[in-house]
């Protein structure tokens, strides 16, 4: 009797969790799962009975929530929030003569509702703009780690989870199961430049009066790094070198590191380190060692080099540096509800980790806003009625040739009293500036502040 009391009471939450276990049934025979809905209440999933009391999972906004709400479904398992909050779907706090009259008919109970903090109007925008592209997109809000949208392409209908499995799991069509805002793996390319400047402050109080000449390469043991197109910078600042997302200036600072410091400065700011996150995904890897030769300082310095990384954790960087230097302990659900919306608990946010000083975030604020008022790479963000700042990136990705990249955006809106942090990855698109990455980004932020 004992062991059946710590079994249901203690262990439940554990083994229903569990998206292989069988168990999870017996709780499926009498509740009907329950819905899961965005911040204002749009259902983005919930079970349909039909006349003979079968039961469909049913998702109105079909591949647009797939990898973040994911899939519910007796052949398949189950992903995403559907897994996460398993056991709350599957638990009903609805009211005890309710449950009572439902025993007495022998009819199931309705399962909890799970209230996400989603936004289903820019979940959307993200979805369309990125239309066919593979990557990632992420938007959170800065002070409460709030996740407002999360995006990955390929995408599915998760209503044709089980026709198109074996489709979904096969080779060649691009790994559309796979989560790539969390579960994707990149070089950071010139985004991580944000970082390179953080560790030279660091290490240099008089920062404000590094100068640079650039004349468009630099070249050390026998390795050159050229600039992005055969750019000459001239004579550049530190806040000139990252809006101009300056290589060679960048990789004559990745010179001048400590080379300790500058991985404790990136492992600081979670590389090499567990994140905090609901989902499966992939740790950031920053390899620097006291044995790396010059070419892989320069390299790491400008976000080439063994570095990678994913959109939800570099999301989470610049929300942090959008936060006065605090990670906000980024969440997904907002609350439960019964299924009439009563309240059974509510998330609150809560300060993950200090990524660095009020000064240091105040600082790469206004570098980072000189990256869209006055360097050239970020143009497709000007002229908005929201202020933007941000950094933009080119990561190459093939060994032999240097115009295949994926394109990246990391930034965050109203500047002086920052609320959303985004984050996008476009997997190859090769220089395209009309579907790159920041012009992606200016799609979604104007669906954001543009809507009725
Ligand atoms: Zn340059």
């Amino acid at each position: 009797m004992c062991y059946i009391v710590y079994f249901n009471i203690v262990r439940a939450k554990t083994i229903v969790n569990s998206p292989y276990n069988q168990r999870q049934d017996a709780f499926a025979d009498r509740i009907i799962r329950g819905k899961i809905t965005d911040k204002f209440g749009n259902v983005l999933a919930e079970t349909l009975v039909t006349e003979d009391g079968s039961e469909i999972r049913n998702y109105p906004y079909g591949p647009a929530f797939a990898h973040v709400v994911g899939y519910s479904n007796p052949q398949t398992g189950k992903s995403g929030l559907e897994s996460v909050e398993n056991f709350e779907l599957l638990t009903s706090n609805a009211f005890f003569l309710e449950k009572i009259a439902n025993d007495f008919k022998d009819q199931k109970n309705m399962g909890d509702t799970v209230v996400t903090t989603l936004d289903a109007d820019l979940q959307q925008a993200a979805y369309y703009a990125l239309g066919e592209n593979k990557g990632g997109i992420v938007v959170m809000e800065a002070s409460t780690g709030k996740i407002l949208a999360m995006v990955s392409g390929p995408t599915f209908d998760p209503n044709a989870i089980e026709e198109n499995w074996d489709y979904l799991n096969s080779d060649g069509v691009g790994s559309p199961l796979l989560n790539r805002t969390t579960q994707g793996s990149y070089a950071p390319g010139s985004t991580f430049k944000v970082i390179t400047a953080l560790e030279f402050m660091r290490e240099n109080s008089d920062y404000e009066n590094y100068s640079y000449e650039c004349n468009g390469q630099i070249e050390k043991d026998g390795i050159i790094i050229p600039c992005f197109n055969g750019n000459v910078h001239g004579y550049e600042d530190l806040r000139a070198s990252l809006a101009n997302s300056c290589n060679s200036s960048f990789a004559n600072i990745g010179l001048m590191l400590d080379k300790t410091a500058y991985r404790q400065t990136a492992e600081s700011l979670l590389f090499n380190k567990k994140l905090p996150c609901v989902f499966d995904y992939s740790k950031s890897l920053f390899q620097i060692t006291e044995k790396s030769d010059s070419a892989e300082m320069m390299m790491t310095a400008m976000g080439q080099g063994k570095t990678m990384t994913s959109p939800y954790h570099m999301a989470l960087i610049t929300s942090a540096i959008a936060n006065g230097g605090v990670l906000m302990e980024p969440y997904l659900v907002e609350k439960v509800t019964n299924h009439k919306g009563a309240q059974i608990r509510k998330n609150v946010p809560r300060r993950y980790k200090k990524l660095m000083t009020v000064e240091e975030s105040t600082q790469l604020k206004s570098y980072m806003r000189s990256v869209i008022e006055d360097g050239v790479t970020a143009t497709q963000l000007q002229g908005t009625s929201y202020s933007v700042a941000g950094k933009t990136g080119t990561a190459e990705y093939s060994l032999t040739d240097e115009n295949k990249t994926h394109s990246w955006f990391i930034g965050f809106t109203n500047v002086d009293n920052p609320e959303l942090a985004i984050s996008v990855v476009i997997e190859g698109n090769d220089g395209d500036t009309n579907s790159n990455a920041v012009s992606i980004a200016r799609q979604v932020l104007d669906a954001y502040y543009n809507r009725q």
